[in-house]
């Protein structure tokens, strides 16, 4: 079995294109079969030295009540499967309380995480990772997932963990 990545984060984060930057070289393979790819939350990554799994997830969504108010079944079950868990956040809308409870979610599950974050294209990356860093994560990396910035270095930063 091959080794699993969830992508985590509050919606329009940008998990669905970081998903398409990390597994695209075999998208093309199914890109025209309809109802596959648009409802697929499982993609290979193929960009390392050995593939790995890549979930997307989509449970969490619109709902100020906090992780536990929200359709988060699909977002344990890919916790509970994967290896690693890259928790994607926005450079733009900065912590939102949403972010936090993920978090917390997150790290009850004791493995290990990767916060990404994404959309820096445009904005002063190192304040952005500033703010993040109060998240006390170690691997804090930046990201623009639609320039397909920052996926090579996610890719190596993964690796030892799977
Ligand atoms: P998801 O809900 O977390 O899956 O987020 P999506 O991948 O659907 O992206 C939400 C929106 O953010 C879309 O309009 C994307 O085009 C945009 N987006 C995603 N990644 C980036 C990025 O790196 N930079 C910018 N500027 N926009 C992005
Ligand atoms: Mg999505």
């Amino acid at each position: 079995m091959l080794p699993v990545v969830a992508l985590v984060g509050r919606p329009n984060v940008g998990k669905s294109t970081l998903f398409n930057a990390l597994t695209r070289s075999r998208d093309a393979l199914v890109a025209d079969m309809p109802g596959v790819t648009r409802d697929r939350h499982y993609g290979v990554c193929r960009l390392a030295p050995r593939p790995f799994v890549v979930v997307d997830t989509g449970g969490l969504s619109g709902s100020d009540e906090g992780i536990e108010g929200l359709t988060a079944q699909q977002v344990r079950a890919a916790i509970a499967e994967a290896n690693l868990l890259v928790f994607v956040v926005d450079a733009r809308e900065g912590i939102l309380p949403l972010d936090a409870s993920i978090l917390t979610e997150l790290r009850r599950s004791g493995k290990p995480i990767i916060v990404v974050v994404n959309k820096t294209d445009g904005v002063d990356e190192a304040v952005a990772l500033g703010e993040f860093a109060s998240f006390g994560i170690a691997e804090t990396l930046p990201a623009s997932a639609a320039h397909s910035r920052g996926v090579d270095t996610l890719v190596a930063k993964a690796l030892p963990y799977l």
